[in-house]
């Protein structure tokens, strides 16, 4: 989806675009289980083997208790995928089919019986790729356009993006603001 209108299309020019456009991302397929029963001891689980085709498992209720949730409880199983990755392709029912072994690594019981409710989320600028001279490619908070501010994950660096390099960066793009607000009083007063 193209949100620029022309004439500020012009006002950013192609160098500001460019590195704007040059951001790369890995797509988050989110699918959220509610379990009528404690899959794991853990809250959070990094997967880091292969053969199981999920990056983590994150049990929201082993942190937060059930009974604040009317006695709920929630695994989020997370993923981070190249765009065109085949289980993109896929609805709730088909993943969890296909996740089914990988979830059976993790807590051999795990049965199809235990999911109450499903839901699946896609975003695909979820995770921005830092690729080799990434630092240089960054595009500054204040944009060619007087008073335009551009702020968001792919500028977070060197750290990876998180809500508290989040909070940072509005006050970096609020102050940003301000600057260039005074700078055109400025010159108004001295015009
Ligand atoms: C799958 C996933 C997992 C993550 N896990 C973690 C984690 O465990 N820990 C962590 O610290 N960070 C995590 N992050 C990163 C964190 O969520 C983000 O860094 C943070 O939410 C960014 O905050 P933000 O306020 O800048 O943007 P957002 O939280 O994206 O808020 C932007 C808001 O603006 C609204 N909006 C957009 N366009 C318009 C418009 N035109 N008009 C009005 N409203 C609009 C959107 O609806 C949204 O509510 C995760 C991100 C993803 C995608």
């Amino acid at each position: 989806m193209n949100l620029l209108d022309p004439r500020l299309e012009d006002e950013l020019g192609d160098g500001y675009l460019e590195r704007v456009r040059s951001a790369q991302y890995q797509t988050a397929l989110c699918l959220l289980l509610e379990i009528d029963r404690p899959f794991g001891r853990f809250h959070w689980t990094n997967v880091a083997d292969r053969s199981v085709p999920f990056i983590g498992l994150i049990e929201h209720t082993n942190f937060i208790e059930p009974v604040r949730y009317g006695g709920r409880r929630f695994l989020y199983v997370a993923n981070y995928l190249e765009p065109g990755d085949a289980l993109l392709d896929l609805g709730p029912d088909e993943l969890i089919d296909s996740y089914l072994p990988g979830l059976r690594v993790v807590n051999p019981e795990f049965t199809k019986d235990w999911i109450r409710e499903r839901w699946l989320h896609v975003e695909a600028a979820a995770q921005p790729v830092v690729t080799s001279g990434y630092v240089r490619r960054i595009p500054p908070l204040r944009t060619p356009s007087p008073g335009l501010i551009l702020a968001n994950t792919t500028q977070i660096y060197p750290e990876d993006r998180g809500t508290n390099y989040s909070v940072r960066l509005g006050t970096e793009a609020a102050d940003a603001l301000l600057e260039s607000v005074r700078e055109r009083e400025a010159v108004g007063a001295a015009s």
